[in-house]
């Protein structure tokens, strides 16, 4: 395996000392942070003491980065005990809080393929990871050359910048942070999330996307606390599949057997998410509320590891999008770059084993036959749209852009207040998919992080609010 940037970080585990005791580290603990493993040749050493010594004096800038270190070397946990307890004066690190990775098999430093042969221990070295396991940045020198760690501190700055102002990766770049820019290390603090990272490794190419800079109406946007929009009327799904529908009519009226057996659902890895395409046969649709006009359901898909929207600022562990296209225009491509033609409904999905919806785990069930891009595989029994719904139809509106390329500004939001629950085992199967074939990285979170919401109308549906307008519905409650 290379380890070249942009590819995996080998796994790694084993025992640390720091904060006066052992404790077991391994890269998974640091999943969500951005992590700069940092390897020194042995305990003791001239060049690896000082470089420890240094580093542990922007250990807070880094951690206000959401960055952590862990440092690694041969010698075992029970020497890195006796090296953090002697004090610099006397050649140890007495005072560093970073935890020090025990490697007496070397087996770390041969995975990250610093070994020195015939050595028998590593070059000075670091590699700098992302939230995702991913490799951003690495730099090794052979052992009289020292570790510059401001260079350190700066790669990693501009690594974390690249992302949040979605600037391409340019080292010829001014130096995007200056330490002394307190202003800056806040707000990186306040808007970091992990979604951020995730353009690092998808989306480089929003540069092809002028809108993402210029646009005012992107999404997801956070939804805030208001109330209910006065006139607003409540949405009317039609998601009863023809077959039902059939069955019901004929029964009642002539009482014969339906005439269209119920049709498979097909869930694809389409290489970002899973996806259902809706059969065209089925005339799922929408009207009602902020719509005008009717919409016609087109497709599912998915985001996880977070929901794309927040409410009131907190996020979810997922949300679906249903994508429909105005019924005026006759296909979705031919509506998919008006300004009325797409409305996307978005229902928020929460973690719950105990009651998952029944319908979103006829997904999970068939996730693991989809693992790798592209392929496709059935619901033993047919998904029933209307059940992926929540019972409660409260719901914001307002107007974004897909949250996808090309982001273009069409989208009329629907965002269902009340989530529906999913199971653990389907968010994870679907944190298992691949961006490709086997082996490739697996799609662990693929969600865009919040917009400016800018001064955007937001409207908000709440059932039995009296918001129906009418008087009536004032004597009635
Ligand atoms: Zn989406």
């Amino acid at each position: 395996m290379s380890l070249l940037p942009g590819n995996k970080a080998p796994s790694f585990g084993g025992v640390s000392y720091y904060n006066g005791d052992f404790h077991h580290v391994c890269l998974e603990d640091y999943e969500g942070y951005w992590l700069v493993l940092f390897f020194i040749p042995t305990d003791f050493g001239c060049i690896g003491t000082s470089s420890l010594l240094e580093l542990e004096k922007v250990v807070d800038d880094l951690d206000n980065l959401h960055c952590k270190v862990v440092a690694c070397s041969r010698s075992s946990a029970v020497v890195h005990e006796i090296y953090a307890s002697v004090e610099p004066k006397f050649g140890g690190v007495h005072g560093v809080s970073i935890p020090i990775l025990e490697d007496p098999s070397l087996d770390i430093v041969r995975n990250f393929h610093l070994l020195k042969e015939f050595g028998g221990h590593s070059f000075n070295g670091y590699f700098i990871i992302n939230p995702e396991g991913v490799i951003r940045a690495r730099t090794i020198s052979d052992l009289p050359v020292a570790i510059h760690i401001k260079h350190l501190v700066r790669k990693v700055k501009t690594l974390i910048n690249v992302e949040w102002e979605n600037q391409l990766l340019d080292e010829k770049l001014d130096p995007p942070v200056e330490d002394e820019n307190p202003e800056f290390l806040t707000k990186l603090k306040d808007t970091m999330t992990p979604g951020d990272t995730f353009y690092i490794n998808n989306f480089l190419h929003q540069q092809d996307f002028p809108i993402t800079k210029t646009g005012k109406l992107q999404s997801p946007i956070n939804l805030p606390e208001m109330s209910a929009t006065p006139d607003l009327e409540p949405l009317t799904f039609a998601y009863t599949p023809p077959w039902e529908e059939k069955y019901e009519y004929y029964f009642s009226e002539n009482e014969t057997t339906p005439e269209m057996d119920p049709q498979p659902t097909s869930v694809t890895n389409n290489g970002h998410s899973w996806i259902v395409n809706v059969p065209g046969t089925f005339n799922a649709n929408l009207h009602g509320g902020p719509l005008d006009g009717k919409y016609r359901l087109y497709k599912l898909h998915c985001h996880w590891g977070s929901s794309e929207h927040s409410i009131h600022g907190h996020h979810k562990d997922g949300e679906l999008h249903f994508v429909h296209y105005n019924l005026k225009y006759n296909s979705m491509d031919e509506a998919r770059n008006k300004e009325d033609g797409i409305c996307v409904v978005s229902v928020l999905l929460t973690i719950n084993d105990e009651y998952p919806n029944p319908e979103i785990e006829k997904v999970g069930d068939v996730l693991e036959l989809v693992q790798c891009k592209g392929e496709s595989a059935e619901t033993p029994v047919p998904l029933d749209m209307d059940g992926l719904l929540p019972a409660d139809r409260g719901y914001y509106a307002y107007h974004g852009s897909f949250t996808t390329p090309d982001y273009s500004e069409v989208v009329q939001w629907i965002v269902m207040v009340e989530p529906i629950c999913v199971s653990s085992q389907s968010v994870d199967l679907m944190k298992d998919l691949s961006y490709g074939g086997p082996g490739d990285r697996t799609i662990s979170y693929n969600c865009r992080p919040i917009q400016k919401t800018g001064d955007r109308e937001i409207k908000l549906y709440v059932p039995n609010s009296n918001q129906d307008n009418s008087e009536e519905g004032l004597e009635g409650a």
